[in-house]
């Protein structure tokens, strides 16, 4: 298969769920419970003269992967994945966000995991067929959309130590209520203190499993002190603030700017962050990307210069911060309301997603 052949095969389900069943989870899917009848796959392989490329494009029934039990993936975690949303919009149409962002993200993370690039046109194409396939699938309530879930495993059967010669990707869909479930509340942030999620010259950068594997025990830290999400810190640089296990950080001053940590090779570069960083400006606000550190931070939400905390991602869209506790310290206040500038931006991006608020930058790509 050459890189601009993007014909899937369509090996459909005989055994789709029904209507009623579907329609029982449309009811409450929360996230990531459920999933939709199939699934898309290209498999990459590399031949005994050396040259790699992607074959079997197809669309098959949602199920188990037969893996080799010595397949790679298993052993060294050379694993990437993606996380993007599609929206039905009023008139029945099918719209996902800068899905060329993510096509080009996914291929940063590939690089930095050995695995292979996929061309975006593929990509893309992935995503069409499989949305096209489940339509059905996609809620329409408020907030609600597809979470499309596009992922790499290296599935080589080898226990030697280099990077697999037999990749499968493949896209997963899973209908998506609000992510922190119904009304928008601040959520309490724990500081990591005993773990990292990224170092200097790691995978920080890469939206790799393993990644997610090593933030846990924060995670579990986190939750053994009444807090949902973890806050990351380079505590080598002053305390600098990085990111959330899984999504990114932005204060608001009082001058109405905006500031979120600079990407310094050991934060993920969000789409939603880019997004958002292009919005205040369109907004006339002084956006920087620059460290924060803790201390600034503090200080901050102590003399009233920092005014809101949120943090942003794929899942949850803007997620408001309340309170900060590191060990026995806290910043910013439990049980304070959602900032007025967060929610602003909040449902504007949402607007654009889902086709109520002008799409000015071109960011949506049609899907169905
Ligand atoms: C996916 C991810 C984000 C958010 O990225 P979006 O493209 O906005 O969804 C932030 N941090 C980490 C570690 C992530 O994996």
């Amino acid at each position: 298969m050459t890189a601009t052949d993007t014909q899937f095969a369509q090996h459909l389900s005989t055994q789709r769920k029904s209507a009623e069943e579907r329609e029982a989870v449309l009811a409450n899917p929360g996230f990531g419970n459920f999933f939709t009848d199939h699934t898309a796959i290209v498999d990459f392989r590399v031949d005994e003269s050396g040259v790699g490329g992607w074959h079997d494009a197809r669309l098959e029934p949602y199920g188990p992967i037969a893996l080799d039990p010595a397949a790679a993936v298993l052993h060294y975690g050379q694993e990437i994945f993606e996380g993007m949303k599609a929206y039905r919009h009023a008139d029945g149409s099918v719209w996902t966000f800068r899905a060329d962002a993510n096509a080009a993200r996914l291929n940063r993370s590939a690089a930095r995991l050995a695995l292979p690039q996929l061309p975006e046109e593929l990509f893309l194409e992935s995503l069409r067929q499989l949305v096209s396939a489940d339509s059905d699938w996609i809620p329409s309530g408020d907030g609600e959309s597809l979470y499309l879930r596009p992922f790499m495993i290296a599935t080589e059967a080898f226990l030697g130590v280099r990077p697999a010669r037999e990749v499968s990707y493949r896209v997963i869909a899973s209908p998506a209520g609000n992510y922190f479930g119904g009304e928008v509340k601040p959520v309490d942030i724990w500081v990591s203190r005993n773990y990292a999620r990224a170092g200097r010259g790691g995978t920080g950068a890469a939206k790799a499993g393993g990644n997610y594997a090593s933030s846990l025990a924060a995670q579990l830290e986190a939750e053994a002190h009444g807090c949902k999400q973890v806050l990351f810190l380079d505590q080598f640089n002053d305390n600098a603030v990085e990111e959330l296990g899984g999504m990114n950080v932005f204060f608001v001053f009082r001058d109405g700017s905006l500031v979120t940590p600079a990407l310094s090779g050991t934060i993920l570069e969000g789409v939603t962050r880019s997004s958002i960083i292009q919005l205040g400006r369109d907004r006339g606000l002084q956006v920087s990307e620059r460290k924060i550190t803790l201390d600034e931070w503090r200080d901050g939400v102590a003399s009233g210069d920092i005014t809101e905390v949120f943090a942003c991602g794929t899942a949850a869209v803007i997620t408001p911060i309340g309170q900060l506790r590191d060990g026995d310290d806290f910043i910013g206040s439990a049980g304070a309301p959602a900032g007025e500038v967060t929610m602003s931006i909040r449902s504007q991006l949402l607007g654009i997603q889902t086709g109520v608020v002008e799409d000015t930058h071109g960011w949506l790509t049609r899907l169905v």
